[in-house]
């Protein structure tokens, strides 16, 4: 079998390559293989089961057409400066041209039209004026939120659009290998039960999401693709009333601060914040228990959550980033006897655990009702420890009542970033006819800098002769 194009990975960056090419005219032969199944199918057991049933060979949730997105809380960030490295590479004017263009594809698809922090009056000013005070830079990012539940109807008719545009979608295919000879990609292997399958193709595109960060990275050092060991993040999902974050969910929906607190100065960010939303628990395929957190569009809790993170980037002679924040994961799943830890703001500060019944105590009740009680400061490393704390005490700043004793932290919330795969500006890697794109190039770490890699190289593939 042989194709022109063949995309490994149904998600943002693996769909927006297709779409491009075809809304661009392109008459070249496209098959996206992935591993799991189509959005209709794709279905979570803890809607039923109300608690994470581990479902193998794959999470539904992060594992299907649309990746990670379909299930994902479907926050559009609508600012290049946020989602990833992409605009270091292309150039930040070019990425916000993308980011635009990409936008109306999605609202094209019926995104919602309304746009959430952009407004400039005098409540934001005083929120900036007062991360000014202390220490923290608040960035603009007007974000698109979608939900979860529109996202599912949106990335379907992307689904339906890419067949009756003559994409060819392969579900429930695993690729395990890439055939490279002399330094040239010439196809895929497919895992076809005991057997293995042959896909040549003319350009392959890797786009196989965080999750195949680990796959992309055996790949790397067996075909010597070359790239850069990745960052990692580590750091706590933080959850509060929404009282509490009453100020900034109004005026920005997610506020996104960024601070480099003392001693290590280390850059210490808030992420993914979901106003009345809930916490949730993803498990990967080594099955790592990791928190997330998203909100719904109608469906709303009493709480906030955002995470707060941590980048750690290691010197020679470490290269294991990925391995390093599994490590402090596997240590905090086996606190919680493979649950998600949570404890209160205050009892880190005491020195103690915290107790399931001391939880029931407070305003504020957990939104992951599986999480384990317990003591987070068991695994996590100090230096992660000490930014966190640090940086909350400087939130609180901003928004008064978010280092209060009843906080909650939920961990092991750690973001793997890839290696980053040596790419030239037409997303070309060391290997020819291979194009790495995505969360899995380390490029991208979020819906709209994933679909926009997705675009421009639809368009590189659409402007080379048909
Ligand atoms: C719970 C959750 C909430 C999120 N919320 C947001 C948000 O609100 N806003 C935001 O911007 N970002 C969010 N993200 C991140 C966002 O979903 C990702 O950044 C984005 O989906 C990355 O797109 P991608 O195409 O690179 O990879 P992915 O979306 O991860 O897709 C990769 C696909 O490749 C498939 N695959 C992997 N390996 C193979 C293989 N060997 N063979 C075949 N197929 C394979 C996977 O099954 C997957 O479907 C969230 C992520 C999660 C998990």
């Amino acid at each position: 079998m042989k194709y022109n194009v063949v995309i490994v990975g149904a998600g943002p960056a693996g769909i927006f390559t297709a779409l491009e090419m075809r809304k661009r005219g392109s008459q070249k032969s496209i098959l996206i293989i992935e591993k799991g199944q189509p959005v209709e199918k794709r279905t979570c057991p803890k809607i039923v089961t109300k608690k994470c049933m581990n479902c193998k060979p794959y999470c539904h949730i992060t594992t299907g057409f649309s990746g990670a997105g379909a299930f994902s809380d479907g926050k559009l960030s609508l600012s290049c400066e946020v989602g990833g490295d992409l605009p270091g590479l292309i150039g930040e004017d070019f990425a916000q041209e993308l980011i635009d263009y990409t936008d109306g594809i999605y609202l094209d698809f019926g995104a919602d039209e309304h746009v959430e922090g952009v407004s400039a009056d005098e409540e934001v000013k005083a929120i900036r004026k007062r991360a000014i005070k202390a220490g923290l830079k608040l960035v603009d990012c007007p974000i698109r939120h979608l939900g979860t539940e529109k996202a599912q109807q949106l990335y379907l008719d992307i689904e339906h659009w890419l067949q009756e545009h003559g994409v060819d979608l392969c579900f429930g295919r695993e690729c395990n290998d890439l055939l490279i000879e002399n330094g040239v990609c010439k196809g895929v292997f497919l895992q076809n039960g005991a057997e293995t399958e042959t896909i040549y193709a003319d350009e392959v595109v890797v786009a196989t999401g965080r999750r195949g960060a680990d796959w992309l990275e055996k790949l790397c050092s067996e075909h010597g693709i070359e790239h850069k060991a990745g960052t990692v993040d580590i750091g706590v999902r933080v959850e509060c009333r929404n009282e509490v974050m009453e100020t900034v969910n109004k005026a920005l929906y997610e506020s996104k601060l960024i601070g480099y607190p003392k001693p290590f100065k280390n850059k210490v960010r808030t992420f993914c914040q979901n106003p009345g939303g809930f916490v949730s628990q993803e498990n990967y395929d080594n099955d790592l228990a990791v928190v997330n957190g998203h909100s719904f569009k109608e469906k709303k809790s009493d709480n906030t959550n955002v995470a707060i993170l941590c980048s750690h980037n290691f010197n020679n002679p470490f290269n294991q980033p990925i391995e390093y924040a599994q490590k402090v994961g596997e240590l905090t799943n086996m606190l919680g006897a493979g649950h998600i830890l949570v404890q209160r703001y205050g009892d880190i500060l005491d020195g103690k655990r915290t107790w399931q019944k001391e939880l029931a105590q407070s305003n504020l009740r957990p939104t992951l009702p599986d999480a384990v009680a317990g003591d987070i400061t068991a695994a996590m490393p100090y230096r992660a420890m000490t930014n966190i704390i640090n940086f909350i005490q400087a939130v609180d700043y901003v928004v008064p009542g978010f280092a209060s004793y009843e906080t909650l932290l939920y961990s092991p919330e750690l973001k793997f970033y890839s290696n980053k795969i040596d790419m030239d500006v037409d997303l070309n890697t060391s290997v020819k006819g291979l194009h790495c794109l995505g969360d899995s190039s380390g490029w991208t770490r979020g819906l709209m800098m994933a679909s926009i890699m997705g675009v421009l190289m639809g368009r590189k593939f659409s402007e080379e002769n048909e």
